[in-house]
């Protein structure tokens, strides 16, 4: 399997991601952005494209889907995952992970070691929540990516930051609340912090 990472613009900074696999295989993940780039890739390349994937519904993920269905690329939808979120193409086994917090319908793709996160990870921070989304769904999400193997490679949508990191990294970089040990931690210390500014003054 060979993963390219194209950059294509588009609203910012967007990736697409074209996967191949045995004999010139491939499906797109996100086409989106800039088509000339993305289709002088599938040239170079000598790929016949079979799927297309999205991460999540927002336009600047899937500007290109159109294009691509008109030329006989299948779009595999949410509704389609739902029912089967473990399936190959290309003879690459897919999983998906459904991750709503960014959007509702936001999922992260595992493929062998690499998770394609669209905007729910970035390789610093994450995606808002103010277009569709909710933080609490998001929280949950998180969480669950914080049980997957930390050493998986972490590709975003967007080129936020890096191009791509290990996943236990990018969950390290996410600004989590304390939790209420680590709150009390904090209370813990002001009030001996305040403690020991008396005495100085006595
Ligand atoms: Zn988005």
């Amino acid at each position: 399997m060979n993963i390219l990472q194209i950059m294509v613009n588009g609203f910012d900074k967007n990736f697409t991601y074209l996967i191949i696999g045995k004999n010139n295989c491939g499906f797109l993940i996100d086409p989106t952005g800039d088509l000339k780039t993305i289709e002088n890739e599938i040239k170079k390349n000598n790929v016949n494209i079979t799927y297309q994937l999205v991460t999540h519904a927002h336009p600047d993920h899937n500007e290109l889907v159109d294009y691509f269905k008109e030329k006989g690329v299948k779009l595999v939808t949410f509704n389609e995952l739902k029912n089967n979120p473990e399936f190959e193409i290309c003879e690459i086994k897919i999983k998906t992970i459904f991750t709503p917090g960014h959007t509702k319908d936001s999922r992260c793709y595992l493929i062998e070691n690499n998770l394609f996160s669209g905007d729910t990870l970035f390789t610093s921070g994450v995606g808002t929540t103010a277009y569709g989304g909710d933080d609490k769904d998001l929280e949950d999400s998180l969480n669950l990516l914080e049980t997957l193997d930390k050493k998986i490679m972490l590709w975003p949508g967007h080129l936020y930051g890096k191009e791509k990191r290990e996943l236990g990294e990018a969950l390290m970089r996410v600004h989590k609340k304390p939790s209420e040990e680590m709150l009390n931690e904090i209370k813990r210390k002001v009030i001996e912090y305040e403690k020991f500014i008396k005495t100085k003054k006595n």
